[in-house]
């Protein structure tokens, strides 16, 4: 059930805060406090070219702090070291996330030309904390006494965690090893550049022009209307499609014209495989060449290796082990449904093999047969601000937490809506920002983010601003926005991302929210899809928008029984995912094979399609390549593994028994990554997660 969808986590190695100590420069804002409501960012008196030295002004700023931490005199303790670096670069990471926020939610070429240079710039100095042997023997030397102090929990994983990134970084190499370790990390963060450029431009670059009616059948006539309004709005005659997913996904559900599915299908699945400008194999390439040679460096054999020391999985073999055990359980199921798709399309007439452009066509079809329920019949029902409103009770429901429009903060797009999250004691817990609607200065997908996180200095407690990004559907001239089960699903995702920062109640900024292990991140998130599957909390929420009637029984039913309708399909296809990122990441040497050839052999274990020449993913697939995923993308699946077994025991004591939510927000949602997860994870179920939950309530156990 997971879909292209990412949080974005603070791009440097280090983390930061807030303290001003520079001359205030009244032209460039992001040089000054920001006076605005609750210390919101000024969107609106930003200039782009205000960027560049700002973050500038904050590294040097930083850079004097760290360098009085270095020229202490005294005995180095915890806080005049590990503390104070943490808090050297508060600042400097707030206005970092704000940058990189707005480069993913709302680009234009000005910012995009200023990453350019701001990503290695950031890049450059974090390798000058990390490659510094004179702050590094500090560090160490507090690290060897840490018996002496009386640390706390989180105030020791603090220690450990910056110990061990400094030689996680290459502190303890030779100087020409540094130095190659230095220019590898800075050519790589630009690569990574390139790449989500490419796979933007590509995306913008394709358009399905359609001026035929007998085209457009099959589609439901919302899609149709924002396709004519999309052809207007590019002054162009009848109706067009685009590579953005609520143009193209239902597209490759419902158009009745196989050619133009293909077509439509080529174009999604070859982004950055035309050998144009734009084009990623090289740079794919190029990127796992540089990670492995930077995890040899280190002395690791691989960079997932190197990676997966500090993740719960811990080994490639344990990822490689997890991933094979899902799979042998799924792929069985997933070839059924293969052959019951071909049996349904053949009685339908269809004379060929099922393809890639076929698969969801007819799925569709056969699902509306077996269960008489598809996108068209629920999406009435899930109204954006119906959803909104069952979210947001829900959540205060189970923590008690309610939601307060706030008109004055300012926003960076007119589309953005703006809430303060307020606890039941009337105690302010965070600024919350949603962005619901596709437009081409974003990025596509769904993702959470922070404009500041939450930490305490100073005896103050700063409660983080949050960002919930996504790419529903827009209203049109006659429509509401009206979501698809599978956008609920992101909607609940997403807001448990939220509240992780919401709710966090960490000292260090690098440890609070969802500063967890990447394969720790997704559980908050992934929990909270469970409630779309439960009758009680649907009941509550889908109202048809028209009549104002309340979803019927029998509809309710039917998307519960549906709702592991090829569910072995969306396993494997997850699974082929994670086979690949863990192919390009467990190499011994550089790839010499084509990116198509790679791919295959890499997810071949997981395929049940025909091959499709002149198509692949791996041109396009952001995770790896430009979202922190790494030799991490089995998380997702790791995390559904930790959710089911999690949420069985809200089944066990009740979906919207508070006991058990405060268990969870005490002992996970306010931990952040102040301590190891697996420790967390016990404290609130009493035990290890079991993969027998996920398998039982995805139906994937055979009798
Ligand atoms: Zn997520």
């Amino acid at each position: 059930m997971k879909r292209n969808k990412f949080l974005i986590l603070s791009i440097l190695l280090i983390s930061f805060s807030y303290v001003y100590g520079y001359v205030q420069n009244k032209d460039n804002v992001l040089m000054t406090e920001f006076n605005t409501p609750f210390g919101t960012v000024p969107f609106g008196q930003i200039n782009t070219e205000d960027y560049l030295p700002a973050i500038e002004k904050a590294i040097d700023d930083a850079k004097l702090k760290i360098d009085r931490i270095i020229k202490n005199s005294g005995e180095p303790t915890f806080e005049n070291t590990v503390e104070a670096l943490e808090n050297s670069t508060l600042w400097l990471n707030q206005l970092a996330s704000i940058f990189f926020n707005i480069n993913h939610a709302n680009t234009n070429k000005g910012i995009q030309d200023a990453a350019q240079i701001i990503s290695p710039m950031l890049t450059e100095f974090s390798n000058d904390v990390r490659l510094n042997e004179e702050l590094f023997n500090k560090v160490k030397e507090v690290y060897g006494n840490k018996d002496k102090y009386e640390l706390s929990a989180e105030q020791q994983m603090l220690l450990d965690k910056t110990y061990k990134d400094f030689i996680r970084n290459g502190v303890n190499l030779d100087s020409s090893d540094k130095e190659e370790f230095r220019k590898l990390t800075n050519e790589l963060s630009l690569l990574t550049l390139d790449f989500a450029n490419n796979v933007l431009a590509e995306t913008n670059a394709y358009e399905l022009h359609i001026t035929s009616e007998d085209d457009l059948s099959g589609l439901p006539r919302d899609i149709i209307e924002a396709a004519a309004q999309t052809a207007k709005s590019k002054n162009k005659e009848g109706w067009v499609f685009t590579l953005h997913q609520p143009s193209y996904l239902p597209f490759q559900k419902f158009a009745d014209n196989r050619q133009l599915r293909e077509e439509i299908f080529r174009a999604y699945n070859s982004r950055g495989f035309h050998n144009n400008e734009n084009d990623n194999q090289q740079i794919i390439k190029r990127i796992v060449e540089i990670r492995l040679r930077l995890a040899q460096l280190l002395g690791y054999k691989t960079y997932a290796e190197y990676v997966l020391e500090e993740r719960m999985a811990k080994t490639p073999a344990k990822v490689d082990s997890f991933l094979n055990e899902l799979l042998e359980a799924s792929l069985p199921f997933a070839k059924k449904e293969y052959n019951e798709v071909q049996e349904f399309a053949k009685a339908n007439g269809a004379d060929f093999q099922i393809q890639k452009w076929d698969w969801y066509y007819y799925s569709e079809k056969l699902k509306k047969s077996k269960f008489d329920v598809n996108d068209e019949v629920l999406k009435p029902y899930f109204r954006l601000e119906d959803v909104k409103a069952g979210i947001f009770s829900l959540v205060n429901e189970l923590y008690g937490i309610s939601f307060k429009p706030n008109h004055d903060i300012p926003l960076y797009h007119p589309d953005v809506e703006t809430y303060e999250v307020i606890d039941e004691e009337g105690r302010h817990l965070a600024i919350l920002y949603l962005d619901f609607f596709p437009r081409e200065s974003k990025q596509g997908g769904a993702w959470m983010t922070n404009y500041l996180e939450q930490y305490r200095l100073d005896n103050k407690d700063i409660r983080p601003h949050v960002s919930l990004v996504f790419n529903f559907a827009k209203p049109t001239e006659t429509t509401p926005s009206l979501l698809t089960y599978n956008d609920v699903h992101t909607f609940l995702h997403e807001t448990g991302h939220g509240l992780h920062s919401i709710l966090s109640e960490c000292q260090y900024c690098s440890l609070s929210g969802t500063n967890v292990y990447r394969d720790f991140v997704e559980l908050p998130s992934q929990i909270m899809e469970n409630w779309a599957e439960e009758k009680e909390w649907l009941n509550k929420v889908a109202v048809h928008y028209e009549t104002g009637e309340k979803i019927p029984d029998d509809l309710l039913n039917k998307i519960l029984e549906s709702k592991n309708f090829n569910i072995g399909y969306s396993f494997i296809r997850q699974l082929a995912f994670g086979l690949n990122d863990m192919a390009w990441h467990t190499i011994m040497k550089p790839v010499a094979e084509p990116v198509a050839d790679f791919e295959k052999a890499a997810g071949a274990a997981a395929d049940i399609f025909p091959e499709v020449e002149g198509c692949v993913f791996n041109t396009a697939f952001g995770h790896i390549f430009s979202g922190g995923y790494a030799a991490g993308y089995y998380g997702y699946k790791w995390a559904e593994v930790l959710d089911a077994d999690a949420f069985s025991l809200f089944k066990k004591n009740g979906i919207f028994d508070r006991e058990t939510a405060d268990s969870f927000r005490t002992n996970i949602l306010s931990k952040g990554g102040s301590e190891d997860p697996m420790k967390l994870y016990k404290r609130f179920r009493g035990q290890e997660p079991s993969i027998e939950p996920l398998l039982e309530s995805s139906g994937l156990i055979s009798e």
